[in-house]
């Protein structure tokens, strides 16, 4: 009788990972600009993140697993992933009747129901912000992977689940991971339950993974999901940026059973804090500078604008609280920051002299830029963009919350865009033929900044010249970090055409 039912498991096992296997959960693979728009193995670079993020169905299956015996859980995941198969397959062939761009129109959908996901979560949590809950995400994965195998990794026990712990105690001393750098972040899900939300995030990465004396550059996509028990208001921000005790605010020091060692509180997962109930490797490659000088077509050029559904409302809204006129503002805003800023951090990064434009940057998109650079200096080749044009500015989205703001336009451009080697022979792109692409770039400001515009070679804060800002955004006269947007817009993500989806 046992035997018969350990068979029946193994079946109906074997019947659910066909079915995954075949449903379509894939998320698409990206290009980046910086480094000349051209596809690298494994995508990645500073955009904005893939068409991930799935409808909510992982999560679903999650919990049917986590929550139930496997005699009910296994037959129901695989009706609902038979049913989920019917219905995508009906609604693809009434799409592909109306519409031509099938997918475009599925992620803006799933964009939808995201948005209002979101405006759920800050009804019942005022503090939520995208742009710090995506910080404390950034923060956390930073420190899982530099900290696993070592005794640090307790610190992140009220953090993380048990077997995270476990796991970090069996690989003690036999492998390091450093040089992470996070090249995008996105916000696939929002659900709110009746006794817990989850927040499911895709984050684009690369790290060095050592083993004795081996060293391997990984690329990777994985998908983290967060859960905090409900009716906890989100921390304020100097608590979100940095991982801290969420009782006391003391850096993180935990015991591993959770005891900070600074307030002595026990700190259960998902109690006060957001904690990564679970977290997936969905895509990995070994990183190869191999491609970097193989520039693939322009695809998404032509693609209509994806504008946030609302839009009128948001900027009605935005409006009245900075009390201007949207028109007269929207015009310097195009002109000041967002043309400015395209064509100092393109310039920047042509002449391979990022640190110029340091303090228009978030740390993030930053880190992400530096890594493209050593990786083509490592090649042994630079990427130009020459005698670039901005032919159009769109406003797309506004987003505010109580600490940020933020402002995505779609910039229309042509350049000469192309890869040389060190003696100046073009290895890919022209330099001669001007290539004309599209590109969605997202700003972020503090709320409360009222200043628009300021010289972008001087300090917002203090007025010095912006040329001692540092890896970490702090310009060195008045010792203040700028990075944060907290005195002035800075760019946040770089989205490309293909794959923007609002
Ligand atoms: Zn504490
Ligand atoms: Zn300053």
């Amino acid at each position: 009788m046992k035997n018969n039912k350990a068979q029946l498991y193994i079946l109906l096992t074997v019947i659910l990972t066909v079915l995954i296997l075949i449903s379509p959960l894939g998320i698409e693979l990206i290009q980046a600009r910086p480094g000349g728009g051209h596809s690298f193995s494994g995508g990645g670079g500073s955009s904005g993140g893939g068409g991930g993020g799935g409808d909510g169905i992982e999560f679903l299956i999650y919990f049917i697993f986590s929550e139930l015996p496997p005699e009910i859980s296994i037959p129901l995941v695989i009706a609902i992933i038979v049913i989920r198969i019917i219905v995508k397959n009906r609604n693809k062939k009434e799409k592909e009747t109306i519409s031509a761009s099938v997918g475009i129109d599925a992620s803006v959908s799933r964009t939808h129901a995201l948005s209002n996901n979101l405006i759920s979560l800050k009804s019942i949590d005022p503090n939520f912000s995208k742009v710090l809950f995506l910080d404390f995400v950034s923060s956390l994965y930073q420190k899982y992977y530099s900290w696993f195998g070592t005794d640090e990794f307790k610190n992140l026990s009220p953090f993380f689940e048990k077997s995270d712990l476990e796991k970090s105690a069996q690989y003690k001393n036999m492998q390091s991971v450093n040089e992470i750098v996070i090249g995008s972040m996105r916000i696939g899900e929002i659900n709110i339950l009746s006794h817990v939300t989850g927040i499911s995030v895709d984050i684009e990465a690369n790290y060095t993974v050592n083993i004795k004396d081996k060293k391997t550059r990984y690329s990777v996509t994985e998908r983290w999901y967060l859960n905090r028990k409900s009716g906890i208001v989100s921390s304020e921000p100097e608590k979100l940026r940095k991982i801290v005790c969420p009782v006391c605010a003391a850096p993180a020091n935990f015991t591993d059973t959770g005891v900070c060692n600074s307030c002595g509180n026990e700190i259960h997962t998902g109690e006060f804090q957001w904690f990564v109930k679970k977290h997936n490797i969905i895509r990995q490659e070994v990183f190869s500078v191999k491609g970097l000088g193989y520039y693939a077509p322009e695809t998404g050029t032509q693609l209509p604008t994806v504008y946030q559904y609302g839009l009128n409302t948001a900027i009605a809204d935005f409006s009245n609280q900075h009390k201007i006129n949207w028109n007269q503002w929207e015009t310097q805003f195009k002109y000041n920051i967002a043309s400015k800023y395209f064509m100092a951090i393109y310039s920047a990064w042509s002449s391979n002299n990022l640190h110029l434009v340091r303090s228009l940057l978030t740390d993030r998109i930053y880190e992400s830029f530096m890594f493209w650079m050593q990786a083509f200096k490592q090649a042994g080749l630079v990427n130009k963009l020459e005698n670039i044009n901005i032919n159009a500015v769109e406003t797309v989205k506004i987003e505010t919350d109580k600490f940020y703001e933020s402002i995505t336009l779609r910039i229309f451009a042509s350049s000469l865009d192309y890869v040389s080697d060190a003696s100046g022979n073009v290895k890919g792109g022209s330099n001669k033929r001007m290539r004309s692409y599209t590109e969605y770039w997202t700003f972020i400001r503090r709320n409360g900044v009222e200043k628009d515009s300021h010289d972008i070679a001087s300090c917002p804060n203090c007025g010095a010249p912006a040329d001692k800002m540092g890896q970490a955004g702090i310009c060195e006269y008045c010792g203040t970090k700028i990075s944060n947007g907290d005195f002035s817009w800075v760019l946040a993500i770089i989205t490309q055409d293909e794959v923007y989806s609002g």
